[in-house]
C-alpha cells in the first residue's frame, strides 16, 4: 500500500489483537490501544500464542514470527494515533462509546488518516457524522478469528469517498483477505441473513418442534453448514445476538426481525453461551 505504512488499532480484544496480527504480518508498523496496560498484555499474548501456531504448523518461520511481533507497538493512550496513516477501531458495540473514540481519533490523526470501524452492526453514516472528515470513514467488519477468516465486509457510508473505498479495498487484500462491498444499513449483509435464521431457530426450539441438537443436526446434514444455529449463536454470544437482532428490528421498523422471546430470556438469566458456560447447550469451561 503506497500511502498507509501506519495502522493503528483501537480496541485489543478477540477482534482487535486478531486485526493487529493480521497488519503485522502483512508488513505494517502496528500501533495497539486499549483503555489499560493489562487489556494491551492480554493482546499481545493472544497474538504471541497465535504466531506461535502458525510456526508449528509451518506456516511462517520464528524469525517471520518474532518480526511481526516486533512491528507491534502497545499503547494505552490514543494520541500515539498522531503516527498513524489508517485506524482500525475494534472496541466494544457500543455507539457512545465508538463516538467518543472517533472524535479523539478525529482530533488527533493526520487529516490524511482513515478511521475505519469493525462494528457488526452501527451505522457508519451516523458515527461518520460525528467527525469532521466523513468522507474518510468506513467500516471495515472481519470476521472472527480475523487470522483464520477470509472475509471482510466492506460497508460505505452514505459520506465515504470512492478514492477511500479503494484505498482500503487495497488494504484488506494486502492482509491476505477478500473485501466485498456493501452499503450502510442495518446489519450490513453478513448479520441481516445469519441473525434472522438463528432467530429463526430460536422459535423453532420455542415452539418445541424440536431439540436443540436436532435443529442443529438438520441444519448441518441437510444444509452442510459446519456448525448448527444455536451452537453458533452459543459461540458468538447470545447477547450479542439479541442486540443484532435489536439493531435490525429498530433499524428496519419490521416485525419480520422481532428478536424470539426465548432468545431475551436466556440473556436475562445469563446464560449467554460458551462465554458463561452455558447457552444453548453447556460448556465445561466458562
Ligand atoms: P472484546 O470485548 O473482546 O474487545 C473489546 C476491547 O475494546 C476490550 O479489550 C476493551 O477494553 C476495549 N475498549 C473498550 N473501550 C475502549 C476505548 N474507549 N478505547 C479503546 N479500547 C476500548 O470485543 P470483540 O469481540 O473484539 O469486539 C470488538 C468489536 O468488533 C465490536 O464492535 C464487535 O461488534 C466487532 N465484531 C465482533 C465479532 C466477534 O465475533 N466477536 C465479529 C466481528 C465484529
Amino acid at each position: 500500500m503506497a500511502g498507509i505504512k501506519t495502522v493503528m488499532v483501537v480496541g485489543a480484544g478477540q477482534m482487535g489483537s486478531g486485526i493487529a496480527q493480521v497488519a503485522a504480518q502483512a508488513g505494517y508498523s502496528v500501533i495497539m490501544q486499549d483503555v489499560q496496560e493489562a487489556y494491551v498484555a492480554r493482546g499481545i499474548q493472544t497474538i504471541t500464542t497465535s504466531l506461535a501456531r502458525l510456526v508449528k504448523k509451518g506456516v511462517l518461520t520464528d524469525e517471520q514470527s518474532a518480526a511481526a511481533l516486533a512491528r507491534i507497538q502497545p499503547v494505552t493512550d490514543v494520541t500515539a494515533g498522531a503516527q498513524a496513516d489508517m485506524v482500525i477501531e475494534a472496541a466494544i458495540e457500543q455507539m457512545p462509546i465508538k463516538k467518543e473514540i472517533f472524535r479523539k481519533l478525529d482530533a488527533v490523526t493526520p487529516a490524511h488518516a482513515i478511521l475505519a470501524t469493525n462494528t457488526s452492526s452501527l451505522s457508519i453514516t451516523d458515527l461518520a457524522a460525528c467527525t469532521k472528515r466523513p468522507e474518510r470513514v468506513i467500516g471495515m467488519h472481519f470476521m472472527n478469528p480475523v487470522p483464520v477468516m477470509k472475509l471482510v465486509e466492506m460497508i460505505r457510508g452514505l459520506q465515504t469517498s470512492d478514492e477511500v473505498y479503494r484505498e482500503v479495498e487495497q488494504l484488506a487484500i494486502s492482509f491476505g483477505k477478500t473485501p466485498v462491498a456493501v452499503r450502510d444499513f442495518p446489519g450490513f449483509i453478513s448479520n441481516r441473513v445469519l441473525m434472522p435464521m438463528i432467530n429463526e431457530a430460536i422459535y423453532c426450539l420455542y415452539e418445541g418442534v424440536a431439540e436443540p441438537t436436532a435443529i442443529d443436526e438438520i441444519m448441518k446434514l441437510g444444509m452442510n453448514h459446519p456448525m448448527g444455529p444455536l451452537q453458533l449463536a452459543d459461540f458468538i454470544g447470545l447477547d450479542t445476538c439479541l442486540y443484532i437482532m435489536e439493531v435490525l428490528f429498530d433499524g428496519f421498523a419490521d416485525s419480520k426481525y422481532r428478536p424470539c422471546p426465548l432468545l431475551r430470556k436466556y440473556v436475562e438469566a445469563g446464560w449467554l453461551g460458551k462465554k458463561s458456560g452455558r447457552g444453548f447447550y453447556e460448556y465445561a469451561q466458562a
